[in-house]
């Protein structure tokens, strides 16, 4: 409706249009320059707004709507072929945003040349319009995804500080290349190339970030659980101070999966490991160590807040219920405690202490924290006898 709205109320002028050819060139490099680094799934950041903005603040609304539409179809075509209701929605958020700021500052500046002039007002006008901007698309983006996912808490959503951090650099980017692109539609060719690298080193902390943690549940992958334990571990060494290390395992999680499939199994890992989360503080280093295992590394936990910890998890996952068709599934778990230097003074050793342990719950009847028995010092051993003279 409102790309036929303001269709219908021209006029058409060509600078107009090459203008918006040439920033949709430049948004198609940016896609092109960071298509082969590859995508990492879910939600991403790109940092098209740099494009998104001198549209709106340069050229009548209808571009605006136009512009997302087209690079939305580029980025489905050649970076990945999405659902494509995420691509309209998508298309439809940045073009609604765009355009209500669009209008927004051609009202309050009549003359969009003077916003390459120098002056400060448009400038300032034109900031106050990328913000809104920013705004809006997010506002549609949150009540979006908390539709989709109503189990979301809104202050998630809506608070990132990372995210917040890249509103920004959006904004700055794209007011100032929209005083370059009023002054001379030339200067884009050296907004482009620093606009294409940020873009690629987001994308390149975004796909670090994303190989680090578990996608089914978000928690550490294995791997990424053992660097983050081992420089733990490092440090308890050299300061002195104890440190705990718990394996948890789901106990016969097997049936779960027999009797109400695999996805809803899923569904129960996904609990646990957000209740797991929710009782461990931001220091603790929780992973899920494969299947239906987790490991959490307790830093300055001596035996005894290891066995409050770990009770506390049991508990809390013990009263966890996961919806599933007709029924709640509720789990429990069995995990084995190693204490550093009672148990053990690697990783190695502890996570075998901890296994055995877990082992040794199991065989006690599951649901129950075990500590590896510590073996008592052997006594001295009596000194050899003087040798004979
Ligand atoms: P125990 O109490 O002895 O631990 O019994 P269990 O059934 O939990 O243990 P077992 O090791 O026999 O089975 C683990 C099961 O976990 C087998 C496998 O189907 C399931 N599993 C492993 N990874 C996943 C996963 O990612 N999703 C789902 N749904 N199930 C998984
Ligand atoms: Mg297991
Ligand atoms: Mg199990």
């Amino acid at each position: 409706m409102a790309i036929a709205f303001f269709a219908a109320s021209g006029p058409y002028r060509w600078p107009d249009v090459l203008m918006f050819a040439a920033l949709m060139g430049c948004g198609a490099v940016c896609i092109e320059a960071t298509r082969r680094l590859g995508m990492p799934a879910g939600v991403s950041r790109d940092l098209l707004s740099a494009w998104w903005l001198p549209v709106a603040l340069l050229l009548p609304p209808i571009y605006a709507l136009l512009a997302p539409i087209l690079l939305q179809m580029l980025m489905q075509v050649r970076v990945r072929a999405t659902v494509l209701y995420r691509r309209v929605f998508s298309s439809a958020a940045i073009g609604l945003a765009g355009c209500v700021a669009s209008v927004v500052f051609h009202a309050v500046v009549p003359d969009i040349s003077a916003l390459s002039k120098g002056a400060g007002v448009p400038i300032m006008l034109a900031v106050g319009c990328a913000a809104l901007f920013a705004l809006l698309n997010t506002a549609l983006i949150v009540i979006a995804a908390h539709t989709a996912d109503p189990d979301t808490r809104w202050r998630d959503v809506l608070w990132d500080r990372e995210s917040a951090i890249l509103d920004v650099v959006e904004l700055c980017l794209g007011v100032i290349v929209a005083i370059a692109c009023g002054l001379n539609l030339a200067l884009l060719a050296l907004a482009l190339p620093p606009v294409v690298l940020l873009q690629r080193s987001l994308l390149h902390a975004q796909l670090q970030a994303a190989a680090r943690t578990d996608a089914k549940t978000g928690l550490l992958n294995a791997a990424a659980w053992q660097r983050e334990a081992d420089t733990e571990i490092v440090r308890a060494r050299r300061t002195g101070e104890t440190l705990a290390l718990l394996i948890i395992d789901i106990d016969h999680f097997k049936r779960v999966n027999d009797k109400h499939g695999h996805l809803v199994g899923d569904q129960v890992l996904v609990g646990v490991a957000a209740t797991l989360r929710s009782q461990l503080r931001d220091y603790d280093v929780v992973g899920r160590f494969g299947g239906e295992e987790f490991v959490v590394l307790l830093p300055r936990a001596d035996i005894t807040e290891a066995r409050r910890v770990a009770e506390r998890l049991r508990n809390r996952i013990g009263r966890m219920a996961v919806p599933a068709d007709d029924a709640l599934i509720t789990v429990t778990i069995s995990a084995g405690v190693a204490i550093m230097s009672i148990h053990g003074d690697d990783l190695i050793e502890l996570l075998a202490a901890a296994d055995l342990a877990l082992y040794r719950a199991k065989e006690l009847g599951r649901d129950r924290i075990c500590i590896p028995a510590v073996q008592p010092a052997p006594p001295p051993a009596p000194m050899d006898p003087p040798p004979a003279a």
